[in-house]
């Protein structure tokens, strides 16, 4: 084991330059170098109570990964990563690993956390690169199960009952597997090809992809049961978008994030041969304060907006989008115009946007949520001149898987019943998991959901 590394700074991650890269979707962070990764790794103090391991929703055995790379077995390395993940190249890109492992890490209390996010990209990446080889499939155990939606949670359901000689068939209403990672996160913060290559790894497992198959519209959950699939995982996610409900926001310009980004990320709406259309504006207004108003603002600096301003009612302290995600966007010159709340989409004779009226906010005492609620500055209205409005204030679970199947409970806001963490629903048969339960949250969260669904739908057609 090298020397430990007791420097109290994380090994900076290399970047693009910030007023290059707000003009093109190459990815922005490059990635450690094997020196790099190997000297990050030797910070590691190899905890013998594995602290940073409990703030992982799958588990990783983050100190045995990490020891790997101390002594440059990046082959092992990956090699333990892949007992809990299927998707480490994504999860070291998108994990928040800043309030997971690492808010846990001990080398956090005087300094930086260990970079573990960081390493775990390196491993997936170097794998990619170096090791070649997909992985075999297992003998198959005779069982059949459904996946509905190729997002994390389905991914990760998927893989797990492939491994154990399961015949696992994903159900994907889109064009192309991946969900969120596709279609919602963009090219420059998450390749594609690298999402790509890790579904590869699935599919070499057997497990098959039907795209184009809308489950609840081409085929129903009991038509499955009747092809004879013995479970469903239902990962279906929450893509229905929210809007405000203030006047003007059926003019022309007026987007959701989920419709934008799907046709800048999916249909590849920036790339000059795209078939795709998508306006681009030179005044851009996002609404919202997450990691997708963040995703939203960047693409529409780099489709060539000269101003993107992020509209947020609350201050920077209450943002919910990742600290690192923030930063990156005010590097790229996105404007925060916060304690705003937009009251009306302004537009002109023909129906475009042309500007967006707003109200002042001070901040009261805490709400529901925990955050302080905001609250507006009578007589503080102002126009913002923009022409393009994307809405970002959240999603929720499409209806119509569970106003198709009988027995499904969904929650009023639309989220799946289950009856424990396990993912079995109201539905004999029926588990599900990720967005479609929790609503909006994070990818390891699905992932986890998809994994503990996987165990109990083993023992459910183990036990029949
Ligand atoms: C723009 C954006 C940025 C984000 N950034 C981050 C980040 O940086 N880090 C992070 O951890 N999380 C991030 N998230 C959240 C994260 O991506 C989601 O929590 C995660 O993808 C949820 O996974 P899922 O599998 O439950 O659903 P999804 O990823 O939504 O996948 C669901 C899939 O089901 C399919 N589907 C839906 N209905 C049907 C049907 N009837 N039949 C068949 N298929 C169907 C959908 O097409 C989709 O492919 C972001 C989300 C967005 C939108």
């Amino acid at each position: 084991m090298a020397k430990a590394n007791m420097d109290p700074v994380k090994c900076p991650m290399p970047a693009q330059d910030p007023t290059v890269r707000n003009r093109n979707f190459n990815e922005v962070a490059l990635g450690y170098t094997q020196e790099m990764a190997v000297g990050e790794a030797t910070r590691c103090l190899q905890c013998k109570n594995k602290p940073c391991v409990a703030g992982c929703p799958v588990m990783i055995d983050i100190p045995g990964f990490i020891a790997k790379v101390a002594e440059e077995d990046f082959a092992g390395a990956f090699d333990v990563l892949s007992e809990q993940t299927s998707l480490p190249a994504v999860c070291g890109r998108v994990c928040p690993q800043e309030v997971q492992c690492e808010a846990l890490c001990v080398r956090g209390k005087k300094g930086d956390p260990v970079g573990i996010g960081r390493l775990e990209r390196f491993v997936a990446d170097w794998k990619m690169e170096n090791g070649g080889e997909l992985p075999a499939p297992p003998p198959s155990n005779g069982h059949k199960v459904a996946i509905v939606g190729a997002g994390p949670a389905g991914l990760t359901a998927a893989g797990e009952l492939a491994k154990k000689g399961y015949a696992v068939t994903i159900f994907e209403a889109l064009h192309k597997p991946g969900g969120v990672l596709v279609y919602g996160i963009p090219e420059f913060r998450l390749p594609k090809a690298i999402v790509y290559r890790e579904i590869d790894n699935l599919k070499a497992l057997g497990v098959q992809v039907e795209t184009n198959m809308v489950i609840g519209r081409v085929l129903s959950i009991d038509e499955l049961f009747e092809q004879g699939f013995e479970a469903v995982f239902v990962g279906s996610g929450a893509g229905l978008p929210q809007f405000m409900k203030i006047p003007g926001e059926n003019l022309k310009g007026v987007f959701s994030a989920n419709e934008f980004l799907t046709r800048v990320n999916l249909m590849g709406a920036w790339k000059d041969c795209s078939k795709t259309p998508i306006m681009r504006a030179k005044r851009v207004a996002v609404v919202g304060g997450g990691n997708v108003a963040m995703d939203a603002a960047r693409c529409a600096k780099r489709l060539g907006a000269e101003e993107v301003t992020i509209v947020y009612r609350r201050s920077m302290e209450e943002l919910p989008a990742r600290a690192e995600e923030v930063e990156h966007a005010e590097e790229e010159g996105i404007i925060f115009n916060l304690l705003t709340n937009p009251k009306e989409v302004l537009g002109d004779e023909n129906g475009n946007v042309i500007g967006m009226r707003c109200v002042r906010c001070e901040l009261g005492e805490p709400d529901a949520s925990g955050r302080r609620r905001p609250i507006e500055i009578e007589g503080s209205d102002f126009v913002i001149d923009i022409d393009a409005m994307i809405m970002s204030i959240g999603t929720s679970p499409n209806p119509l898987i569970r106003s198709t199947t009988p027995g499904l409970e969904a929650q009023t806001w639309g989220g799946l019943i289950t009856k424990d963490d396990n993912g079995e629903t109201t539905r004999q048969g029926v588990w599900a998991g990720g967005d479609a339960v929790s609503g909006a949250a994070t990818v390891i969260l699905a992932m986890g959901a998809g994994k503990l669904a996987a165990a109990d739908i083993d023992r459910y057609i183990q036990e029949k």
